[in-house]
């Protein structure tokens, strides 16, 4: 279905979970602007609370997040975290209204669930929360009975499963065994506990990894019922990521091999009945992020693909990333500097960028791209990126209609590629991001 072109996929693209992208942040962004943002709020908002540690900590993870193996440094993030969330709140003006709660990390089932509870009454108590539509990201290694009871006590009803692969080998080379029989039992539990949309993250371009392999892997997501499934290439930057040092690159697919893998997985999954959302997930037909791609409403934020239509997001934890239509904040990183910030009260941004009306028009041009495949391209914007489109267009991967740029179901594995042909940040920074596919 889909044919390989190297020389489109050369050039490394961002993910584009946001625009401009957090490596246009700069440190002119802070407190004062993300106080002034709030200020402005109104109707629903979401948020997403960042719990950056993990029992054992993957070789190949880029997510800023340690070892939850110090009582105390944890217990001192978390009474942070739980006091920037009660001086965030009482800056939201009274006509905005939480709607949506998603916990990720690092792994949220890398603390107690009785820290856990903490955070969620914090928030429930601070933001004045009723009945919001919550989502866990979850280690199958750490996710015990006592964990799946307070899922199902606090009412969270979608959960996201770190599964990457079900080949033993595989589990070795990066770093994070779980048996099937862990992730089986994971799976039943969070059924049990009301967990009606249970995604899978899987990957493919692991070391030493062969189409058999990830065809086992889909096979038994499949079984498991997996609502949704988010397919992800293995990025492998170890002088970005200094813990991939571990992982040996001497069998890892080249870009080829890693396209057949990106190709196959997603004609298995069509076959499968799942429906594709975006360029890298997947959802059952009933599930809501199907259903948004279907009727054409998906939205692209720092989670990825989401139905979430609000334009507000709040990031609360070390490096969480908040974002509003004209601004894009971002908190401290280091978390001995993020406690630090908070008790002295501060607000503990210090990273971002003032999205002006042009970043707002492109990133909308780029969303649309990405989620649904088709955006409205003015006369400006057409003038600019017709000619870089040119190779694209040549290659029937795209094609004009009217006043639209049109993504062509070849074009899929190229829809990052030519969506950034929509940014202007791109020619300083294409080194940062990871390859295309
Ligand atoms: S469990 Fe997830 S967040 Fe934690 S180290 Fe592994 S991949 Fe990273």
């Amino acid at each position: 279905m889909w044919t390989y072109h190297p020389d489109l996929l050369a050039v490394p693209v961002p993910r584009y979970t946001s625009f401009p992208t957090a490596a246009e942040f700069g440190d002119e962004v802070g407190e004062g602007d993300f106080v002034q943002a709030l200020a402005d709020v109104r109707g629903d908002i979401s948020l997403y609370v960042h719990i950056p540690f993990c029992e054992k900590i993957c070789w190949y993870c880029g997510c800023n997040t340690s070892a939850a193996n110090k009582a105390e440094r944890v217990a001192s993030y978390l009474d942070a975290l739980n006091h920037e969330i009660s001086l965030v709140a009482e800056r939201v003006p009274k006509g905005a209204k939480v709607s949506r709660i998603a916990f990720g990390g690092g792994s949220p089932n890398g603390i107690s669930p009785i820290d856990f509870v903490r955070i969620v009454d914090t928030l429930i108590v601070h933001f004045g929360v009723t009945n919001p539509v919550m989502s866990i990201e979850l280690d199958p290694r750490t996710l015990g009975s006592e964990w799946a009871s307070v899922i199902g006590a606090i009412g969270i009803d979608r959960a996201s499963l770190g599964v990457q692969t079900f080949a033993p080998h595989l589990q070795e080379a990066i770093g994070r065994v779980q048996p099937t029989r862990m992730i089986e039992n994971s799976t039943a539990m969070l059924r049990a506990a009301g967990i009606t949309s249970l995604n899978f993250d899987l990957m493919y371009g692991l070391p030493g990894q062969t189409m058999a392999d990830l065809d086992d892997s889909l096979e038994q997501t499949v079984a498991l019922g997996a609502d949704r499934i988010a397919l992800f290439g293995y990025a492998h930057v170890p002088h970005m990521i200094p813990r991939q040092r571990k992982i040996d690159a001497s069998d890892l697919p080249d870009a080829q091999a890693r396209f057949a893998m990106a190709a196959h997985g997603y004609s298995f999954l069509l076959d499968a009945g799942y429906v594709p959302v975006g360029f890298d997930h997947f959802a059952l037909p009933g599930d809501s992020l199907a259903q948004a791609m279907l009727k054409g409403t998906l939205r692209r934020n720092f989670q990825g693909f989401t139905e979430d239509p609000s334009d507000v997001l709040l990031g609360l934890g070390a490096s969480a990333i908040s974002g509003f239509p004209g601004l894009l904040a971002q908190n401290e990183k280091n978390t001995g500097r993020y406690r630090m910030m908070l008790s002295q009260d501060r607000l503990p941004v210090n990273r971002g960028i003032a999205r002006t009306a042009q970043d707002q028009h492109r990133g909308a041009v780029i969303e649309a791209l990405l989620c649904r495949g088709r955006a409205r391209i003015d006369e400006t914007l057409r003038a600019e990126a017709l000619p870089l489109l040119r190779p694209y267009l040549d290659a029937d991967l795209c094609e004009i209609d009217g006043e639209d740029l049109v993504i062509r179901p070849g074009g899929v594995p190229y829809a990052r590629s030519i969506a950034a042909r929509f940014d202007p940040y791109r020619k300083d920074s294409l080194r940062r991001f990871s390859s295309a596919v």
